[in-house]
């Protein structure tokens, strides 16, 4: 599913169209953070950007893979998760709109969870226009498609009737199942090391040709760069990781000056 809009945020309406003073303010993107209780650090680096980095922004949007995994909404029974709903839930009382995509690990997020923190879910791909610029979003997983047993898996994940069996079965089998693929998965926690995980040029082609734009926003592939394509510039998210040895993380930011990658406060 594809859409067009320009977003309507909570905070200010449309950047550019000057109905507030601060209808100037950013746009800020992350992705793959992966959280989970077991990287702390990292979970202080997000409460770190919520409530203090994003004070400026006009709209934060997570691009996918907020959450290490997620098996339903019943989730936010977790003291934990309830806590990060709520410390998303601050943005929007303070002005700020909050857009969430779905990634290849959290993509069951349901309702429950969107009102829990106060988010917008996005499909993806999205297109969005910020400060004059027609920018697609998505997470980056449907891109990689030398990886054919992966964009099956994807085409049967994302299927309603698939979703609704799984989520109507017990929260521990569910639990189970998500621990057992975790450690199946070739994604890691450590870049992918194969160019079978990446995107494929034909991938990015065919989303820009089909969004009409120039400008793609993506991460899931831990790779965080900025790339000319032949239909484009693709930038391409950090992942989150002040757990595991060196720090890794960031942030994209738009304004009226442009994209630009900055590394966290
Ligand atoms: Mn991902």
């Amino acid at each position: 599913m594809l859409q067009e809009t320009p977003l309507r945020s909570a905070a200010a309406g449309v950047p550019g169209e000057g109905k507030r003073p601060h209808a100037a303010r950013p746009f800020f993107f992350i992705s793959d953070l992966h959280l989970s209780e077991a990287i702390p650090r990292t979970v202080a680096a997000f409460e770190h950007f919520i409530r203090f980095t994003a004070e400026e922004a006009d709209s934060v949007f997570i691009l996918g893979d907020l959450f290490e995994y997620w098996v339903g909404d019943d989730m936010l029974g977790d003291p934990f998760v309830a806590g990060m709903a709520a410390l998303m839930h601050t943005l929007s009382e303070r002005g700020i709109a909050l857009y969430i995509m779905h990634g290849n690990r959290d993509f069951l997020l349901g309702k429950r969870f969107m009102t829990a923190a106060g988010a917008i879910w996005l499909p993806d791909p999205f297109v969005i226009t910020a400060f004059g610029a027609r920018i697609t979003l998505a997470h980056g997983d449907a891109l990689c498609t030398s990886d054919r047993a992966y964009i099956r898996f994807r085409r049967f994940a994302r299927c309603r009737a698939a979703q609704m069996l799984f989520l109507a079965s017990p929260f521990k089998w569910r639990h189970a199942l998500a621990q057992r693929m975790r450690k199946a998965s070739h994604e890691g926690r450590s870049r992918p090391v194969s160019p079978k995980y990446d995107v494929t040029h034909e991938g990015v082609a065919a989303l820009l040709k089909q969004t009409g734009t120039t400008i793609l926003v993506h991460g899931h592939t831990h790779r965080p760069a900025r790339h000319s394509e032949p239909g484009g510039t693709r930038w391409v998210l950090p992942d989150w990781d002040l757990d595991h040895g060196e720090r890794r993380g960031g942030y994209l930011r738009i304004d009226a000056t442009g994209l630009r990658a900055l590394p966290l406060d």
